[in-house]
């Protein structure tokens, strides 16, 4: 162990990561953040939509110098089936006063940003370290950490902030290795075009910038969705399901994005497209019931390695920086209270994150992602197909009687699911919404 000791050390510098380095930094904190990537966002993959308003809080100026791509003007959720998609679509610049409420970002260049901040506001930043294990004393209170490179570094607290694997906390006894069926492997390429390309196939002009959220036939039965962001010259384009999902079907992630790229609704966007960059990364999916402990004797944990993370909405970078702060936040009252960082003062940090959108959104869909995982056959097959046989069913004009047509409908649904079956989906999905 070396001599020095900080007040904190940070495992991490992701958004979590950056995002309680920040706070305790900038509150006189002497912090320590460790990376192991080459720099912070090397290892980062996020599709990727920044919502500014969590980023807001932490650094209201942000918009001045953060590496931004295109504000969000519209977004586009689609049912697909294996031809044709119906959609609902929103556009309007006007949740967009007085300043844009989204953005599409790079991670790797974000995180670059985002780390300089950290580094302006006074925390040691070390990255191409890893560290390896906790340390701890003989009652089992966390003092410090063990790394690849620096050896033992002390400090009153760690902050767990490594991500979805959680490596560290799982070996420390603190949580368990998330279920297959509380993570989505998530494979995304970036297909580069020029800008004004993008802005004539979406509609979009200035930095304006376009979303699709896909769920349907193109994740093949298993509880998933794919997505497709507009950068500057780029676009991001992506799928991910459970990863219980994966293992009983035996269905290949490649297979399926590249189904997904070559789908007849997608095609023409990424037309003419170079693809320069392809990665994988696990998503949370468990929601609010997968939450692990998130504190203990000298550590707490955030983001994604809490399993911060908002499936329905597909949010997760602002649970990530908003437990990070929340973290920061509540590390630093303890710290001028000049009170120890044992198990109850941290406890404070959990009720301050009780009381934030991060829980009480996560508390809302708990039974969400049990209900996908259980039934996912009829929410990612058989209600796209029946959705869209009825979309063309109302739309062809063949001279068939409308009132036959929408017999025709009715009885395609009930053919597919019964009328209990049907009236038992439409309660469960609205029991697991409210
Ligand atoms: C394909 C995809 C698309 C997504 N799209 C969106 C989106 O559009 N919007 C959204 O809000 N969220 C999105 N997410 C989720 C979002 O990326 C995560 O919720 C967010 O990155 C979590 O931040 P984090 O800091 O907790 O973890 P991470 O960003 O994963 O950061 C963890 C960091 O810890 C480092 N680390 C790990 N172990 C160690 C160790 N032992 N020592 C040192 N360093 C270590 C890692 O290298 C990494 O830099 C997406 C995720 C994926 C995979």
């Amino acid at each position: 162990m070396t001599e020095e000791k900080f007040d904190a050390i940070v495992v991490g510098a992701g958004m979590a990561g950056n995002a309680a380095a920040y706070t305790m930094a900038s509150r006189g904190l002497k912090v320590l953040q460790l990376e192991r990537g080459e720099y912070p966002g090397s290892k980062n993959v996020q599709g990727a939509i920044l919502y500014a308003n969590m980023l807001e809080t932490i650094i209201p100026d942000f918009r001045e110098d953060a590496p931004l791509e295109r504000h969000l003007v519209e977004q586009r959720f689609w049912l697909m089936d294996d031809t044709s998609h119906t959609g609902m679509h929103y556009r309007s610049d006007d949740f967009n006063e007085p300043t844009p409420n989204r953005y599409t970002i790079i991670r790797a260049q974000f995180d670059k940003w985002f780390s300089r901040k950290v580094r302006a506001a006074g925390a040691i930043v070390l990255c191409e370290t890893t560290v390896t294990e906790l340390a701890r004393d003989a009652r089992g209170k966390v003092i410090g950490v063990h790394t690849d490179r620096a050896g033992g570094i002390r400090a009153d607290v760690v902050v767990l902030a490594e991500g979805v694997n959680g490596l560290l906390g799982t070996r420390a006894g603190f949580r368990k290795v998330p279920k297959p069926e509380a993570v989505a492997l998530a494979v995304k390429e970036m297909h580069f075009l020029p800008e004004e390309v993008i802005a004539e196939r979406f509609g979009l002009t200035g930095d304006q910038g376009c979303v699709i959220e896909a769920a349907g036939t193109i994740s093949r039965g298993m509880a998933g969705l794919g997505f497709l962001y507009t950068n500057k010259e780029s676009i991001s384009l992506g799928i991910g399901c459970l990863v219980s999902h994966f293992a009983a079907s035996l269905e290949s992630p490649y297979a399926l994005l590249d189904a997904f790229k070559d789908h007849p609704s997608i095609r023409p966007l990424i037309a003419g497209s170079e693809i320069k960059e392809y990665a994988a990364h696990l998503i949370p999916e468990g929601g609010f019931k997968a939450i692990p402990q998130l504190f203990g004797d000298g550590w707490v944990v955030v983001g994604d390695a809490a399993q911060l993370n908002n499936a329905v909405h597909r949010e997760g970078s602002n649970l990530a920086m908003t437990s990070g702060r929340i973290a920061g936040e509540a590390i630093a009252t303890i710290k001028s209270r000049k009170r120890p960082m044992t198990r109850d003062n941290l406890s404070l940090y959990k009720s301050m994150l009780d009381k934030s959108f991060v829980v009480g959104d996560l508390r809302k869909y708990k039974d969400m992602p049990a209900l996908l995982h259980t039934n996912s056959r009829n929410f990612f097959i058989t209600y796209p197909r029946l959705l869209s046989q009825a979309a063309q069913n109302f739309v062809r004009v063949d001279g068939t009687p409308k009132i036959e047509k929408e017999r025709a409908t009715k009885a395609a649904f009930i053919k597919a699911r019964s009328r209990w079956g049907l009236i038992s989906d439409a309660v469960r999905l609205a029991l697991a919404w409210r």
